[in-house]
């Protein structure tokens, strides 16, 4: 069948193989970026996208995938939906950039007021827009100093934040991240995160709800010097580990407590991904300050930066952006939320909890899977080692399904959106057959 038009790709049943993985024309593109390109780049496997429909993508060599990856957590009304492209377009021959931060851009001010819509703060929001998760998490630090007049912050133990400069000191996932690059940025102290794979199921463990009082406020920093404590209310990449409810409202009480702003990182989390607009609402807590990326846009580079009007406080000049919140990202976000809200947040819970419970099935018909965990389609599946879970990873792209490594020995699965029922039935398919052939080769 040929899939000339978006309809007819993203209608095709997804994946066909029609070489060997990756292709020749694929294996010339990866030659050809090793020259080029920064090494830095971490690179997860040999996979060279040229096109894509809702959940469906591509390669250069006309092999077509199942996409779980949804770009990282990014493209979440699916590959080029034609309501983004179309709003994108009319958008470009418009007006591509202002710069919003020295003059007044009326579509960086309605999408800020959708976003006082939608936040998960009660108060009226003000949003400052960037170009990235790792801005919004530069800005979120920047206003908690500021606005807090202190200057400590503490992290979690395997978060995820970013790579720039603040981003990076907060990121504990992988002692990669800050090798040779040290020092960081002073007064960031890091306290372990309540994950159920450490055991530390509820409020009642000792050790890590009482970690921040006991060990980070009585020998490290007084209370009254943190500016703000940020959270990943579902882990990204630390491996899509969704922490307990009662921890999460501790640390909001904790805030309360002692004048410390609760900032949630939801550049992963956020835009509809875990069946609610923000996963912060899983847990009926609301932060002082909610950063947003990935999802928002559906591709497009966006983030923001969400506070109550009475915790952003900093003046005119104190910080801004050329490219933050450029019209044609904010177009897009404008269609990303209206599409989440009207029909992705339902069709992110339906197909959500099939694939969940499809892949609790498939983990009890295999010992090498140690536990299933997420919420709507923020999918963590735990294996028993690293080395397993690389290679289901990679016996899963051979197959047509694009999954990803996250945490220490996980792997993540975060299809687009609108990703349909019978997808996510040939997505469990084809997982429990890499699974398989993992397994017999062990
Ligand atoms: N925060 C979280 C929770 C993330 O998952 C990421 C990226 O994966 C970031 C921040 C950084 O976002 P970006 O890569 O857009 O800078």
């Amino acid at each position: 069948m040929a899939y000339d038009t978006y309809e007819e790709l993203a209608a095709l049943d997804a994946p066909r193989i029609r070489t060997e993985i990756p292709g020749p024309n694929a294996r010339a593109v990866v030659a050809a970026d090793a020259a080029v390109t920064s090494p830095s780049l971490p690179r997860a496997y040999e996979f060279a996208p040229a096109r894509g429909a809702g959940s469906v993508v591509v390669d250069v060599d006309d092999n077509i995938y199942l996409d779980f990856n949804a770009g990282i957590a990014v493209c979440s009304t699916g590959h080029s939906h034609p309501q983004v492209v179309s709003a994108i377009q009319q958008q470009a021959e418009r007006l591509i950039h202002y710069s919003a931060s020295d003059f007044f851009l009326p579509v960086y001010s309605e999408l800020c007021a959708r976003l006082d819509q939608i936040a998960p703060i009660s108060a009226p929001v003000k949003c400052f827009l960037t170009n990235s998760g790792t801005e919004s998490v530069e800005a979120g630090i920047k206003l908690a100093r500021l606005h807090t007049g202190r200057q400590y912050i503490i992290a979690f133990l395997n978060s995820f934040h970013g790579r720039s400069f603040g981003s990076v000191s907060l990121t504990a996932s992988s002692a990669q991240y800050h090798a040779g690059f040290g020092p960081l940025l002073p007064g960031i102290v890091h306290a372990p995160y309540a994950d159920s794979l450490s055991g530390f199921t509820d409020l009642e463990h000792p050790d890590t709800p009482g970690y921040i009082e006991k060990v980070i406020f009585k020998r490290l920093v007084p209370a009254n010097e943190v500016a703000a404590i940020i959270l990943e209310p579902v882990l990204g990449e630390g491996g899509y580990v969704v922490p307990p409810k009662a921890w999460v409202r501790y640390l909001r009480d904790l805030c309360d407590e002692h004048g410390i702003l609760l900032i949630a990182d939801e550049v992963q989390s956020g835009t509809g991904r875990t069946g609610k607009m923000w996963a912060i609402e899983h847990f009926d807590v609301e932060p002082d300050i909610l950063l947003a990326g990935k999802g928002i846009a559906s591709g497009m580079p966006l983030g923001a930066m969400i506070a109550s009007g009475s915790t952003m406080t900093w003046e005119r000049g104190a910080h801004g952006s050329t490219y933050g919140g450029n019209p044609l990202s904010c177009v897009a976000a404008l269609e990303t939320i209206d599409l989440v809200e009207k029909e992705l947040i339902a069709n992110t819970n339906e197909v959500g909890a099939l694939l969940i419970d499809g892949l609790r099935a498939i983990a009890g018909r295999t010992d090498m899977i140690e536990q299933v965990r997420g919420l709507g389609l923020m999918i963590g599946i735990e294996f028993e080692s690293a080395a397993v879970a690389d290679a289901v990873e990679i016996a899963c792209f051979e197959r047509g399904l694009l999954v990803l490594r996250a945490g220490d020995k996980a792997i993540r699965m975060s299809p687009p959106l609108m990703v349909r029922a019978e997808q996510a039935a040939n997505g469990l398919k084809i997982f429990e057959d890499a699974c398989a052939a993992v397994s017999s080769s062990r």
